[in-house]
């Protein structure tokens, strides 16, 4: 499917990495809220940086994927959801974001960009 894929960010590796991503962020012990940040650079290698981006990579790879993978990278992405839930905030001004606000992930406060 990533080999597949006429999609720039669906590239052979990628749901490994995003996956692996996706469950770093959550890594930290502790109770203290995550905050997700914007990829320093654009490039699809760089953009998995930003966890959201990631998310928004494996909802890809699930929407493409036979039942069978794809119910079973569902399962290990659902558990990841549920601490991303858990672990950020949500953004009280997502409502007046337009952009990319009909996904979940993108509507939990974030730090700024990289390094400011
Ligand atoms: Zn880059």
């Amino acid at each position: 499917m990533e080999r597949l894929s006429y999609d720039y960010f669906v590239f052979p590796g990628v749901t490994d990495r995003a996956l692996r991503r996706y469950r770093a962020f959550l890594q930290p012990p502790g109770r203290r809220p995550r905050f997700p940040r914007e990829a320093g650079c654009s490039c699809r290698g760089c953009s998995l940086d930003d966890v959201r981006h990631a998310r928004d990579v494996l909802e890809k790879v699930l929407r493409r994927l036979p039942p069978r993978p794809r119910a079973e990278l569902a399962r290990q992405v659902h558990v990841l959801d549920r601490r991303y839930a858990e672990r950020t905030l949500p953004d009280p001004l997502a409502p007046h974001r337009p952009w990319r606000s009909n996904r979940w992930w993108w509507r939990r406060q974030a730090d700024g960009p990289e390094g400011t």
